[in-house]
């Protein structure tokens, strides 16, 4: 696209144009206070964009804020309405240009990611096609792994989770949050490591993922404990992803393997971490960097460097993409997000043996609203 021309692709002549775009917003609160190392919650917020264009409707959604409606109302809706829905990237383009004076890193970028998605799977719905299909497989099976273990867990509760993720679930992997209270409880985050490592078993991957809770030195102390204690190989955040010199040393330091890159708001952004060696296995996260669109460039960013790709949450979504790039490590199977999605929409894949296998019948991804469940927790 040269300098000057339109991002917004028209629809082509006779063709479906985009004619409705819609914006709901639930909030649904967590079984029990949650926390990770350096932020608290209680419940889980999911902004709904659907997008309409000839009789069919897409769905997306991503987990931010209501602060996400407005724009997807004002600034996306503008982009999208009259365009052809074939035309994805175009669209996507338009969006993060009509962002420009918000600021693309943020609430703009989840609601960007919002509507891609929901673009993609209403193309996919139009052509009649299923989303893993028009993405096309280099797996039939997402590889996952089980990913909760909050800090306001009790032993009681972080054992229920583990059993049942590798019980149940059949997951080889899980994770759980370290880091309390902005590291100021290292003792504790070391004793719940052995917890895990003692009812997951010594065949199951134990990750750990501080949420930038540790200074770098801190980081990198405790991240030799890990290995050589409990046999930890993903660290995650072990300092603030913000800071890349100090994932770069804790990296250079440790054997376990620093992940990050659930904060990317746009390639750019994945393009600089990995430059800066800050990583060893990229994260990318659908609701956030920009849809399906940036997520398969932030794929590209990890594999033209030789990583691999983790998507970072909101499994079901991930499960349609995820499949597509032969740089896959796995997805996170978040304990807040899969309930979320069971809950609230028909369709979602559950995980057997550990892995997601997406329903290769339906056309689009699949997923439809349970409007009845869903209606109480709206909030806009
Ligand atoms: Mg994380």
């Amino acid at each position: 696209m040269t300098a000057g021309t339109r991002a917004r692709p028209l629809a082509r002549r006779g063709g479906p144009a985009v004619s409705g775009v819609h914006c709901r917003v639930y909030k649904v609160p967590t079984e029990q206070p949650e926390a990770d190392g350096t932020l608290a919650w209680s419940a889980t917020t999911l902004v709904l964009v659907q997008v309409s264009a000839g009789g069919m409707t897409g769905t997306g959604w991503t987990y931010a804020s209501a602060g996400c409606a407005p724009v997807v109302d004002n600034e996306l809706s503008t982009a999208m309405i009259g365009a052809d829905p074939m035309d994805v990237p175009g669209i996507n383009e338009s969006m993060v240009r009509a962002c420009r004076n918000l600021g693309r890193p943020g609430l703009a970028s989840c609601a960007v990611s919002a509507a891609d998605t929901a673009l993609w799977d209403l193309k996919a719905r139009l052509l009649g096609q299923p989303l893993t299909a028009l993405f096309g497989r280099c797996w039939k099976q997402i590889p996952l792994y089980g990913s909760g273990g909050f800090t306001t867990y009790s032993d009681a509760t972080t054992r229920r989770q583990l059993e049942w993720w590798t019980g149940e679930l059949g997951m080889t992997r899980v994770k759980i949050k370290i880091g309390e209270s902005w590291g100021s409880e290292p003792a504790r985050d070391l004793e719940r490591v052995a917890l895990t490592r003692r009812v997951a078993g010594p065949d199951v991957e134990v990750f750990v993922d501080a949420n930038g809770a540790y200074t770098t030195k801190q980081a990198v102390r405790i991240g030799h404990k890990l290995a050589l204690e409990h046999q930890v190989s993903w660290f995650e955040e072990p300092v603030s992803s913000d800071n890349l010199a100090g994932l770069r040393e804790v990296r250079d330091q440790i054997t376990a393997d620093v992940a990050v890159g659930e904060y990317g708001y746009d390639e750019s952004y994945f393009a600089k971490m990995v430059a800066a060696g800050a990583v060893d296995c990229l994260q990318a996260d659908v609701t956030r960097c920009g849809g399906y669109t940036c997520w398969l460039r932030a794929a590209a960013v990890a594999g033209a460097n030789g990583l691999e790709i983790s998507g970072h949450c909101a499994p079901a979504l991930h499960a349609q993409v995820a499949g597509t790039v032969p740089n896959l490590r796995h997805l996170e199977y978040f304990y807040d997000h899969s309930r979320l999605e069971a809950m609230l929409f028909d369709g979602v894949p559950l995980p057997t043996k550990g892995v997601l296998v997406p329903d290769p019948s339906p056309a689009g991804h699949g997923y439809s609203l349970k409007e009845a469940d869903a209606g109480p927790f709206r909030i806009a």
